[in-house]
């Protein structure tokens, strides 16, 4: 509990304390109500309780009205109460603990929703608890705690066991484990050696590690991440504006049809009949009753809560939802079109054959390799990889790489082109058939065809478990495109059961593709979602309903691109994120019926004179705790 949250606490017990007395006082005859001495005492001392309970309740109420935004629930209370007041002292009842009544549930319901609200939040950013407060830097022998800010790239910084990676990197020096719970909610710890690069934000867990930086801080993974989190509740969801527009309506309304309920009936009655003066006060007490249930804290309240508990829950799991919007977008998806490589398959290819080759087969290899050396395509890497021995980066300009097709460059004078056989053909150059299955890298040099290199990729373990889940999850159609080979595609489709896939698609062709989809769909409620990797795929992710990034753990792209991104790369995470946008809207909904249906009940009775104004602030209060305390369950996911 805060210190505000304290006060409001000792406020409220002072009242109750106070309101207790009062009522002693009079039970037990120490201060007789008759006589002007008993009636202003009385009146005195509710009044002060009232005030204590009520000021600020009061001063806000007084504010909106001077700003011209008269309609807010403090405004539907003060009226409410103080109309109470006074009609207790027209009636010369003196019943005043109605209206102190109201406004001791009503800061108690507030007390409760701070309470909750601020938990909640709390809770989440513990769960995001990343952000590093600074980075180890070695200077003469000694280490040197400086602000990760200030760290320029290209420093070696030094993370002991127990601390968090403060920036990307490189290992230098050391071997250890790392545990990366809080970027991928996955508690599989990860093992750190040299030459491995490191993203920030996990948490080093056995040796120490020396690390090269790559990056900036404010590039660094971790920062991005906390950007992306912070900026999410800004984005709206339809339901929130729905809700923000239906209290600017709904409340006015409700304070006129008030008015109406306070004049109509009696006025009635006077006209048409001797005995209507009598009524008055009776209309008026149920007008004031009506006030009070007509607020709509439930609903203003536990909605963007919901939301926030939703997006909350995901980033637990290492689902990263840029805002609340796309959490509504996400539980009415009805097609999933996935990229394959680096999205189904791991994107690590081995090479499985030379074929066809003019030069010797290891040449072959090197010249691939060397061209390829500045691309960020799983391809290259791979290359590089099989190529084995350190790349001379100097024999090397020029260098073009066209997506989806492969790269170009110079290479020891001599131009040589690496690619597919859409590359060739716009090259002009003759390419070898190819029977085995595999992506097939062709290399010419000078025009010159000389072989291809076949290499091959793995689908990922868990890709095959991850259409199976989504079809369990409502997904009523997979389609995967790529820009591989025919053949590559129907195996890996084939062998993960999609419905429906595309091969030999440019990144342009994707984009027709996905726009072919969109046509296709039976309404506007069914939703698209893309899946990729972030390379050769940002125009399709930002061109879908909803874009899902994999590889937050390498492209950079991909994470600006997106609109929901999974930090570990697991396409089952997929699955799950559905499911969490699902019970989220879900618990939108029940919150918003459950309280429309109380509040409409009550409204009705209170016309009728049935409920009285306790009843209806035990209604508000009730709602609005239930409606937040059923919020609070989408952080489960
Ligand atoms: P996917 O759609 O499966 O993710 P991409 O669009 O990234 O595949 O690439 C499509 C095809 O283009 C690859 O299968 C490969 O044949 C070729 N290609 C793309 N980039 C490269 C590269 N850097 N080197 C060689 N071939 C490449
Ligand atoms: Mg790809």
């Amino acid at each position: 509990m805060n210190r505000k949250q304290r006060k409001m606490l000792i406020r409220i017990c002072i009242a109750v304390v106070l309101l207790i007395a009062a009522i002693v006082i009079e039970k037990t005859g120490l201060v007789r109500r008759d006589g002007t001495f008993g009636f202003a005492f009385y009146l005195v001392f509710y009044v002060l309780i009232y005030l204590e309970i009520g000021y600020d309740i009061l001063r806000k109420a007084f504010r909106g009205v001077i700003n011209g935004r008269p309609f807010d629930e403090c405004f539907l209370m003060a009226f409410a109460t103080i109309g109470a007041f006074a009609l207790a002292l027209y009636e010369k009842s003196g019943d005043y603990t109605e209206a102190i009544a109201v406004m001791l549930f009503y800061q108690i319901g507030e007390l409760f929703q701070s309470y909750a609200v601020g938990k909640s939040r709390r809770n989440i950013s513990e769960l995001m608890d990343i952000r590093p407060d600074y980075a180890n830097i070695e200077k003469d022998g000694e280490l040197l705690q400086v602000d990760p800010e200030e760290v320029e790239i290209g420093t070696v910084i030094v993370v002991q066991p127990g601390e968090k990676v403060p920036i990307d990197g490189v290992v230098v020096e050391g071997r250890s484990t790392l545990n990366t719970a809080a970027l991928t909610g996955e508690s599989v710890p990860r093992d750190a050696d040299v030459d491995d690069e490191i993203i920030s934000g996990c948490i080093n867990m056995t040796g120490v590690l020396k690390i090269r930086t790559t990056k900036a801080f404010g590039e660094s993974t971790v920062s991005k991440i906390l950007e992306l989190v912070e900026n999410a509740s800004s984005r709206k969801s339809k339901s929130e504006e729905f809700i923000a527009k239906f209290a600017r309506i709904y409340t006015p309304v409700v304070v006129y049809s008030a008015l109406a309920l306070a004049i109509l009936p009696p006025l009635a009655r006077t006209v048409f009949s001797a005995d209507g003066g009598a009524m008055w006060s009776t209309w008026i007490y149920r007008a004031l009753t009506f006030l009070v249930i007509s607020c709509p804290c439930a609903l203003v309240v536990s909605i963007p809560l919901s939301f926030f508990a939703g997006i909350g829950g995901a980033s637990r799991e290492g689902i990263l939802i840029k805002g609340s919007n796309y959490l509504e977008t996400l539980s009415q998806s009805k097609t999933i079109v996935f990229d394959k490589t680096g999205t189904l398959t791991l994107g690590v290819f081995e090479v499985t054959g030379v074929h066809h080759a003019t030069i010797p087969e290891e040449q072959l290899i090197e010249y691939a390799a060397l061209v390829e050396c500045s691309s960020s395509h799983p391809i290259s890497k791979s290359l590089q990889k099989a190529y084995g021995k350190d790349l001379d980066r100097s024999r090397v300009s020029e260098m073009e790489e066209l997506s989806g097709l492969g790269v170009m460059g110079t290479v020891d004078g001599r131009k040589v082109a690496a690619g597919n056989i859409k590359l060739m053909q716009r090259l002009g150059i003759d390419a070898g058939d190819c029977h085995s299955v595999g992506t097939i890298v062709h290399v010419a040099m000078d025009g010159e065809y000389c072989g291809h290199i076949v290499i091959s990729d793995v689908n990922k373990s868990t890709s095959k478990q991850a259409i199976e889940g989504l079809k369990a999850a409502g997904i009523e159609k997979t389609v995967m495109l790529t820009g591989d080979a025919e053949k590559v595609a129907s195996k890996v489709a084939g062998e993960l059961g999609i419905d429906e896939y595309h091969s030999e698609l440019l990144p342009a062709d994707k984009v027709q593709k996905v726009e072919q989809l969109l046509s296709q769909k039976r309404s506007e409620n069914d939703k698209l979602v893309f899946v990729g990797d972030g390379i050769n795929d940002a125009p399709v992710l930002t061109r879908a309903d909803i874009g899902i990034a994999m590889g937050a753990l390498g492209s950079d792209a991909a994470i600006e691109a997106a609109d929901v991104v999974l930090m570990d790369d697991d396409p089952l995470k997929i699955a799950k994120a559905i499911k969490i946008s699902k019970k989220c809207i879900g618990i939108v909904y029940q919150n918003i019926i459950f309280a429309l249906a109380v509040k409409f009940g009550c409204l009705v009775l209170g016309a009728l004179g049935v409920t009285n104004m306790w009843a209806a602030i035990f209604a508000d209060v009730g709602v609005m705790v239930l409606a937040v305390l059923n919020s609070i369950r989408a952080l489960r996911a």
